[in-house]
């Protein structure tokens, strides 16, 4: 069997990881597993964990790490994530790195993907984001699916997400600097990470985390 390939995304929020990993996901038939669309479910759907972390995702702070971790570890045990895992806002700290290399064991991460976008740029892309709240799909305000409020690919509702708004949406940029760019120095130091610019078009920075992979012999 081909070795799990665990593909780790890091990027400020609004850089494109997203939309990145819903398009290598099909590509290689590899789960995307992110945690806030895990999180933002149980909260649509008031499960016990949704009513726990609802303020928190509002207020664009970061839920404990040991409340991911355990996220994490339920969705790697179901059988698609045998063929490895697109890692899109997991891990966000230190602590959470630390647990998933142990999660992992013998078949460690494979890659990360820096993928750089500017702040004013991000900011930008965050306050005209919009999602769809039933399958995630990702518009933007003056797409006609943005505009018109109805998902094109599944008919749900599509809103602006409560952390994209400005305050919101700061916290998590501070959040991000604080407790998620440090993971650039852990990647590095093992030689796994590739930067991409993501103020490209989104093909061509699907292109680029393509070669990304290919070079190191991963697809
Ligand atoms: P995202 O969609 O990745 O921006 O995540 C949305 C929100 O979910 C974040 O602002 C956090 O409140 C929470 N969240 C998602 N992933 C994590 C994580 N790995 N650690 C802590 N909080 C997270």
């Amino acid at each position: 069997m081909a070795p799990r390939l665990i593909v780790v995304l890091l990027g400020k929020q609004g850089a494109g990881k997203g939309t990145q990993c819903a398009s290598l996901s099909q590509r290689y038939n590899i789960p995307h597993v992110s945690t806030g669309d895990i999180l933002r479910a149980a909260v649509r759907e008031g499960t016990p964990l949704g009513q726990q972390v609802k303020s928190v995702l509002d207020a664009g702070e970061l839920v404990s790490d040991d409340l991911v971790v355990a996220l994490v570890k339920e969705r790697f045990a179901q059988a698609d994530a045998a063929t490895g895992a697109l890692l899109d806002g997991f891990p966000r700290t230190l602590g959470q790195a630390t647990a998933l290399d142990v999660m992992l064991g013998d078949e460690p991460v494979s890659i990360c993907i820096n993928l750089d976008v500017p702040t004013p740029l991000v900011v930008e892309r965050l306050s005209k984001r919009r999602v769809c709240q039933e399958c995630g799909a990702i518009y933007r305000a003056d797409d006609p699916a943005g505009a018109s409020g109805t998902c094109e690919k599944c008919g749900g509702d599509v809103i602006q997400r409560a952390d994209d708004q400005p305050e919101a949406i700061r916290q998590r940029l501070d959040a991000y600097e604080r407790d998620t760019a440090p993971l650039l120095d852990y990647y590095s130091q093992k030689n796994l990470v590739v930067t991409v610019n993501g103020d490209q078009s989104v093909e061509a920075v699907g292109a680029d985390v393509a070669r990304a992979l290919s070079d190191r012999g991963l697809v």
